[in-house]
């Protein structure tokens, strides 16, 4: 069974407030995949996720880790943020032994990786509905954030709720 909700996403505070209403809805053992382009705001989301949970910050894009575990400060479930960028192969993910069923999961680049670890997870899909603009303008370091400086833009945002665990009315309230 699976259920689907479309968000308009007008500005990063806004995918910030979404990931903090959907950090505040998981416990253990959920999993949520994230698939978009760069710079279409998966890490924003991740964060506000991990403010929502009350996980020690902060939360970045991995560069030279696939995972990152960052506890609880409010004796909740840690998060594990993957960024699976540049992972090849799910046997890749397997190797990093992932406590799943006590962790909230959070992969970027996840998709296809993540098959059968779950019964149940989130699929967020992050889309630009007026387009990328020109040139996605990756980090370019100098400010000392990890982000992607792009102009803020509308974003859409499609959860699909896959297995037991998740029905609409979970959808509806966030
Ligand atoms: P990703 O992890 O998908 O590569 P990031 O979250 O690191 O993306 O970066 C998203 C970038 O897009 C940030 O610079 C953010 O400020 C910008 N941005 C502009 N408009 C939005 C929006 N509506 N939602 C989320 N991020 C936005
Ligand atoms: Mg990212």
């Amino acid at each position: 069974m699976s259920v689907s909700r479309t968000i308009s996403i007008a500005t990063p505070d806004d995918m910030h407030g979404l990931g903090l209403r959907l950090g505040r809805t998981v416990r253990a053992g959920d999993l949520l995949v994230l698939t978009g382009p760069l710079g279409a705001g998966k890490t924003t989301l991740t964060r506000g996720i991990g403010e929502g949970l009350g996980v020690r910050g902060p939360v970045a894009s991995p560069t030279f880790v696939i995972a990152r575990t960052h506890p609880s400060l409010v004796d909740g479930p840690p998060l594990v943020h993957v960024d699976a960028y540049r992972v090849g192969s799910a046997m890749e993910l397997d190797d990093l032994d992932i406590d799943y069923a006590r962790s909230v999961v959070v992969a970027e680049w996840g998709e296809g990786l993540l098959d059968g670890v779950a019964s149940s997870w989130l699929d967020v899909r992050i889309a630009r509905p007026t387009g990328a603009g020109t040139g996605t303008d990756v980090d370019d370091a100098a400010d000392g954030d990890d982000l992607t400086d792009e102009p803020v833009e509308e974003r859409t945002v499609v959860i699909t709720a896959h297995g037991p665990r998740w029905n609409r009315a979970d959808l509806a309230g966030l």
